[in-house]
C-alpha cells in the first residue's frame, strides 16, 4: 500500500468565468486508483460562490483521473460539483449538460499570455515591443525570451506525462502569447484536458512568479487577441455528412448565434471585431479556408463531400470548454440527419 496524494480540482461558481480551485487529499492504495475507487468529497461551497453560508457543503465528484509528475504518488483528479445529496448536479456545473455521444470529437486550440509584472512577458516597462510579425512561430531572444519557451515546454512534458493527449504547441502573433492543442474523442474528454492542462500550466507559472492571462483581449491596439477555435465534428459529420446537411448546420448555427456567443467567453466584442483574423460578434459566416469567418470549413473537407471536422472560431480563450461543448452539440442535436 501507499499514500497517494489526490488533488481533487474543481470550477467554482464565479461568473461569466469559473476560476480553478483544488485541494489535497491523502489516501491509501495498493497501486495508481482507478476513478471508480476515488470516493465522493465535500467542500465550503459558501467560500466559493456556490452555497450560502447557513448550508454551505457541495459535493466533488470525481471524472477523470491523472497522474501527477510534480508530486511523489500524485494524481490530479477533475470533479463535477454536486449538491449536498451527490447526485444531483450544482447549476455551475456545466459538464453535466453536455450530451453524451462517444462519437462527437473535439479539439480545443488554447491561447494565452503569461505576465509578469502587469503585462505581457517581454514587454518592457514602458511601452510596447517591437509591432507583432516575427513573434508568430517565432525563435530566438529577441522574439520569445528565455523563460517562456522553458515553461512551455515543461508544461508540455506534465501534460503528457499526465496523459493528456496534446497535439502540439506553438508561440502566437502577439509577444508572450502562447498557444496549445489538445484533441479527445468524446464529448467530454478534451474539455476536461483542457481544465486540467489550464490548471497544470496555472500550477507550474507559480514558482517562476508568472501569471496566466487567460482574457481574449488583454492589451489595447494592434495586438492579437487570445481565442480557442473548438473544432468538431460528429460520427455523421465525419462519415455522411454532404452538403445540404452542412447547410442545414450551419443554418442552426446561424440561428442560434446569440446562445452560441453567450457561452463562448466574455468581452468576447473586444476580439471579433472582423480584424485580427475574426468575424465581427454580431455576424454569423461560414467559409471554406477563411479565417475571417465565424466557421472555417477546412479544404479537406469539401473535398471529401462535406465531410470531416468544422472549426467554430469564435469561442475565445476564457470561455470554459465545457459549456462551449454543450452549446455546439445541442445545437448539432437540432439538425435532424437524413
Ligand atoms: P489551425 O491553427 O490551422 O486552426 P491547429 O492545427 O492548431 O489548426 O488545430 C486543428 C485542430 O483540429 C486540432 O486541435 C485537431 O485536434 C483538430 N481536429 C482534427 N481533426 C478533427 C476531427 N475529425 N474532429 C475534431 N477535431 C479535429
Ligand atoms: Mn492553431
Ligand atoms: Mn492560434
Ligand atoms: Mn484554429
Amino acid at each position: 500500500m501507499a499514500k497517494y496524494k489526490l488533488e481533487y480540482i474543481w470550477l467554482d461558481g464565479y461568473t461569466p468565468v469559473p476560476n480553478l480551485r483544488s485541494k489535497t487529499q491523502i489516501k491509501e492504495f495498493a497501486s495508481f486508483p482507478a476513478l471508480d475507487q476515488l470516493p465522493l468529497w465535500g467542500f465550503d461551497g459558501s467560500s466559493t460562490q456556490q452555497a450560502e453560508g447557513r448550508s454551505s457543503d457541495c459535493m466533488l465528484k470525481p471524472v477523470a483521473i491523472f497522474p501527477d509528475a510534480t508530486r511523489k504518488n500524485g494524481a490530479l483528479v477533475m470533479c463535477e460539483v454536486m449538491m449536498p445529496d451527490g447526485v444531483t448536479p450544482h447549476p455551475s456545473n456545466g459538464r453535466a449538460t453536455i450530451l453524451d455521444d462517444p462519437g462527437a470529437w473535439f479539439g480545443f486550440e488554447q491561447e494565452y499570455f503569461l505576465y509578469q509584472d502587469g503585462r505581457p512577458l517581454g514587454f518592457p516597462a514602458d511601452g510596447y515591443p517591437a509591432p507583432q510579425g516575427p513573434y508568430y512561430t517565432g525563435v530566438g531572444y529577441k522574439n520569445v525570451g528565455d523563460i517562456a519557451r522553458q515553461i512551455v515546454e515543461e508544461h508540455l512534458d506534465l501534460c503528457l506525462d499526465a496523459g493528456i493527449n496534446h497535439e502540439g504547441i506553438n508561440a502566437e502573433v502577439a509577444k508572450g502569447q502562447w498557444e496549445f492543442q489538445i484533441f479527445g474523442k468524446g464529448s467530454k474528454q478534451c474539455a476536461d484536458e483542457i481544465w486540467v492542462a489550464r490548471y497544470i500550466l496555472n500550477r507550474l507559472c507559480e514558482k517562476y512568479g508568472i501569471d496566466v492571462e487567460y482574457h481574449c483581449k488583454p492589451i489595447k491596439g494592434d495586438w492579437n487577441g487570445s481565442g480557442m477555435h473548438a473544432n468538431f465534428s460528429t460520427e455523421y459529420l465525419r462519415t455522411k455528412g454532404g452538403k445540404a446537411y452542412f447547410e442545414a448546420l450551419m443554418a442552426a448555427f446561424g440561428e442560434h448565434c446569440e446562445e452560441h456567443i453567450a457561452v463562448y467567453g466574455p468581452d468576447n466584442h473586444l476580439r471579433l471585431t472582423g480584424l485580427h483574423e475574426t468575424q465581427s460578434i454580431d455576424k454569423f459566416s461560414y467559409g471554406v479556408a477563411d479565417r475571417g469567418a465565424s466557421v472555417r470549413v477546412p479544404h479537406s473537407f469539401v473535398q471529401n463531400d462535406y465531410k470531416g471536422y468544422l472549426e467554430d472560431r469564435r469561442p475565445n480563450s476564457q470561455g470554459d470548454p465545457y459549456q462551449i461543448a454543450s452549446r455546439i452539440l445541442k445545437t448539432i442535436s437540432l439538425v435532424p440527419t437524413p
